[in-house]
């Protein structure tokens, strides 16, 4: 790891206890059996061409080259040190697909973040603490970051700049011509249709079970809004498998 104060990794503070190489060993295992797996790995020349496309590289100490190469060597303990840390610090931005073995180093880290909020990582769990106001506003209106989320103590790592924007937001709200973007708990207004269907998607998908792997009280909050609207719309929230 580098001691380069400008490249330490997102979560360089976060110590995540070892875990014996069974459990390792049985979390590789899991990434590989994943569908996708075998589509985003070939193995790998060491070029370094993703490296030089990756964003995050420029920023971290990280490499999307030593994913695929990890994971092409079956390295499981340097996997595991992957998942449990490098692995957030990825902007999944897929600048990595010019690879010329056709890898996807950002599909495998998908893979593998999904691995780590499936079985409640401890790291997975604090990588994502920060997103958890952001989690819920999403998934309770439909809408991203909503603009009386912009405050300082919401976002210490925003910089100065949003105490300004915090102190004028109703007024910065209404300079904008679209009307429906003169609210500030919503981003933008979204339909009770629209609200309808991504619940149902998040529902099916297992999206909506993997918040509860990661963030339980959010989780509870949101089953009781999703359960009521759902309801409203004739859906049976406890057997919405049914409508398949
Ligand atoms: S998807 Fe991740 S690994 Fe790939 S280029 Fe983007 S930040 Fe780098
Ligand atoms: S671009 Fe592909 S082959 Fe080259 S180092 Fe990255 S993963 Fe390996």
């Amino acid at each position: 790891m580098s001691t380069d104060p400008r490249k330490l990794p997102i979560h360089a503070d976060a110590r995540h206890a070892d875990v014996p190489l069974e459990e390792k060993q049985r979390l590789f295992d899991e990434v590989v059996a994943d569908t996708r797996y075998h589509d985003t790995l070939y193995g790998c020349y060491e070029c370094g061409i993703c490296v030089a496309a990756c964003p995050s590289a420029r920023f971290y100490d990280f490499s999307p080259r030593v994913f695929a190469q990890t994971l092409a060597r079956k390295d499981v303990h340097g996997f595991y040190e992957l998942l449990v840390d490098s692995v957030w610090d990825c902007s999944q931005c897929f600048s990595c697909t010019r690879c010329p073995r056709q890898n996807s180093p950002g599909g495998l880290i998908t893979i593998m973040r999904e691995v780590a909020v499936n079985n409640g990582l401890q790291s997975a769990k604090d990588a994502l603490a920060a997103y958890s106001r952001v989690i819920y506003k999403v998934m309770s209106t439909g809408t991203q970051v909503s603009p009386d989320m912009l405050q300082p103590d919401f976002f210490p790592d925003w910089g100065p700049d949003v105490q300004a924007v915090s102190d004028n937001l109703e007024t910065w709200r209404r300079a904008i011509p679209t009307e429906t973007l003169h609210t500030l708990e919503l981003a933008w207004d979204v339909s009770e249709k629209t609200r309808v269907e991504l619940f149902l998607i998040w529902k099916l998908t297992g999206n909506f079970d993997m918040i509860e792997k990661i963030d339980e009280s959010s989780y509870l909050i949101l089953e009781e809004i999703m359960e009521e609207l759902l309801e409203e719309h004739g859906y049976d929230f406890d057997d919405i498998e049914s409508i398949i």
